[in-house]
């Protein structure tokens, strides 16, 4: 019997990865995952065509969404599992980060322009085949210009945190994002809890009522995996854990290369 694993987090083209919610489960299977979550940045609409053919194809499905937040000037990520996919909350908090989004996006586009980079919004559109715009997106237009290299050179040049071009947006809190999820009825999961850079912000992220952390991720060192496995453990946490697949744009992060057990499954899925 193949031993069960399920990976709780990638991106599908409705936000920034380059594979269909389609090619994303049949990629799934062929890599003998038993379970799979879309993690989509500030959308569900993978859902809308995930759930019948993952069904139809048996891979288990469990809904997922990777918000983005903000504590004092730091990223956070979190991620939401098994939320009500009709519970207007959900929705409509995705609806205001699509306008967030939109406004940050012009803000790094004039950032860019003042540079000397002339990118219309409609090229960044026309890119994006689903709701979720954003800096893959724009890095991803650098490339196509031959303005850089790679997207880790529009990151590591212009698109980065502090870098020429960063703008950080209209701020989410971190709480908010929490009641959110929880309110839709889903499990609030601090992910990638180790890109985290202050231990101040770590410290302020552990007192809050999250209902799990992301201990396993893409090629975490087994030694960094086991201080959330412990944080999990002290608060009666659930545990999650993926690869965050992106595709061709961040092609180091291969699906499967993170899982959680049929345990860790079954406990978000409750
Ligand atoms: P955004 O949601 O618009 O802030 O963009 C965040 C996305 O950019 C995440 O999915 C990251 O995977 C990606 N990202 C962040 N930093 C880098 C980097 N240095 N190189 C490539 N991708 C990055
Ligand atoms: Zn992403
Ligand atoms: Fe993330
Ligand atoms: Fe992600």
């Amino acid at each position: 019997m193949i031993p069960f694993k399920a990976d709780l987090h990638c991106h599908s083209c409705y936000s920034d990865g380059t594979d269909t919610p389609h090619a994303l489960i049949d990629l799934a299977l062929s890599q003998g995952l038993s379970g799979l979550s879309i993690t989509d940045h500030d959308t569900i609409e993978a859902y809308a065509e995930a759930i019948d053919y993952a069904s139809a194809k048996g891979l288990r499905l469990l809904k997922g969404v990777e918000f983005s937040a903000y504590y004092l000037n730091d990223p956070v990520h979190v991620l939401g599992y098994n939320y009500d996919l009709k519970n207007s909350l959900i929705s409509d908090f995705c609806a205001a980060h699509i306008t967030r989004r939109r406004a940050r996006n012009e803000a790094i586009l004039e950032k860019l322009r003042h540079l000397g980079f002339e990118i219309d919004y409609k090229e960044l559109s026309i890119l994006s085949k689903g709701p979720t715009i954003g800096r893959p997106h724009i890095a991803t237009l650098l490339v196509n210009k031959g303005i850089v290299s790679s997207v880790k050179e529009a990151f590591d040049r212009f698109l980065g945190e502090g870098k020429s071009a960063f703008d950080p947006g209209e701020p989410v809190g971190v709480e908010e994002t929490i009641a959110v999820i929880q309110q839709a009825g889903g499990k609030a999961i601090l992910a990638h809890p180790h890109l985290l850079k202050k231990e101040s912000c770590i410290s302020f992220l552990l007192q809050l009522p999250f209902d799990g952390i992301e201990a396993y991720y893409a090629s975490l060192p087994h030694r960094s995996q086991e201080r959330w496995l412990k944080v999990a453990q002290e608060r009666h946490w659930l545990i999650s854990g993926g690869s965050d697949y992106h595709g061709t744009v961040k092609p180091q992060n291969q699906l499967g290369s993170s899982w959680v057990d049929e345990l860790a499954f079954e406990a978000l899925l409750k």
